[in-house]
């Protein structure tokens, strides 16, 4: 995502919405906004998440702490998964501004692809009641909201998988070695054929799950598919695109070594492949299969 601006040009990171309008600039794409889902305790487990909210005085007051959140440097608003009371049935969201009283943004990390994410820190922070986006109860709503976005991580991945494909193409067709050119080798004739497999297989996937969408939410099921697929597909093409251009595809010269750093972090990121596989399995069974064991100190 490119830095946001304003109509004007002027940059608005890391600007409270309150500041620039009095509409948030989401939707005009002149604003970023950060995901607080992911907590210390609570990643694959994310309904496991701690960080609290309750309402007082007309304020949502909230605590806990947020780990991963992609843009946390320069968002201007925060979107925060949190728990009004017990259980799943308890988890809601709610619209963080990035000046919010006891709200705190820790030093920036970098992930492997480059991108930074902090730790939030929540202290009695105190936001405006009518900043709740879900309630008790709203999870499973977000959940299927969900599902878009995981339907735009594959589409982003298989997009990087694909440009890396064509550089690494026009390249081993214009390299010789040995005097000839590179695609005349058929070690790399395979190589492209069952990258164009990965990419077109993939491709169909995601089509299919995003045909399918029923008033706009994918099933869980054809979406799990479908991000597994592109995720693999993304890494797995622009990693062999990387050794098809030789140093010059691991060379920051070119995309091609970025566009696998990139696809990498989408094998964990918004539903890991181990996840979406868990999600598969049940179709495959028909059966929900628990992910909780019962632990060792359970009381029998
Ligand atoms: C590039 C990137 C961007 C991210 N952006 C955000 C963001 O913007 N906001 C946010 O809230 N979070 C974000 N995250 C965090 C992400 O959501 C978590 O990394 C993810 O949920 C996994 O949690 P974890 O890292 O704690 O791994 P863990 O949950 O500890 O899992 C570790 C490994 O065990 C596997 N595993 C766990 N449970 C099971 C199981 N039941 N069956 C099989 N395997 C299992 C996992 O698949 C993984 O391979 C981002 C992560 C990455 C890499």
């Amino acid at each position: 995502m490119g830095a946001p601006e304003r109509a004007g040009g002027e940059l608005v990171v890391g600007e409270s919405p309150h500041r620039v309008g009095e509409q948030f600039l989401l939707l005009a794409g002149r604003t970023v906004m950060s995901l607080g889902m992911s907590e210390p305790c609570a990643g694959s487990a994310a309904t496991d998440l701690r960080t609290a909210a309750r309402l007082h005085d007309g304020h949502c007051i909230v605590n806990g702490t947020k780990v991963f959140s992609t843009f946390s440097p320069d968002a201007a608003v925060f979107l925060i998964y949190c728990r009004f009371g017990p259980g799943t049935g308890g988890i809601g969201s709610v619209i963080v501004p990035r000046d919010a009283p006891g709200f705190r943004i820790g030093a920036p990390s970098r992930f492997m692809s480059g991108e930074q994410w902090c730790e939030l820190h929540f202290d009695d922070c105190r936001i405006p009641h009518d900043h709740v986006l879900l309630g008790p109860g709203g999870f499973k709503k977000q959940i299927a909201g969900f599902n878009v976005e995981r339907i735009g991580n594959s589409a982003r991945a298989l997009a990087l998988g694909r440009y890396a494909f064509e550089r690494a193409r026009e390249h081993v067709l214009t390299r010789t070695q040995f005097g000839r050119p590179l695609c005349e080798f058929q070690g790399l004739q395979w190589k492209f054929a069952d990258m164009a497999l990965k990419l077109e297989g993939a491709r169909l996937l995601l089509y299919r799950a995003a045909a399918n969408a029923d008033r706009g939410f994918p099933s869980a099921y054809e979406t799990s598919l479908a991000k597994a697929a592109c995720n693999l597909a993304g890494f797995e093409v622009a990693n062999e695109a990387v050794q098809a251009m030789g140093a010059m595809g691991y060379s920051q010269e070119t995309l091609v070594e970025y566009c696998m750093r990139r696809c990498r972090g989408w094998m964990i990121a918004g539903g890991s492949l181990e996840i979406l596989r868990n999600r598969i399995a049940e179709e495959v069974f028909d059966r929900r299969f628990d992910q909780r064991g019962k632990r060792a100190d359970a009381a029998e």
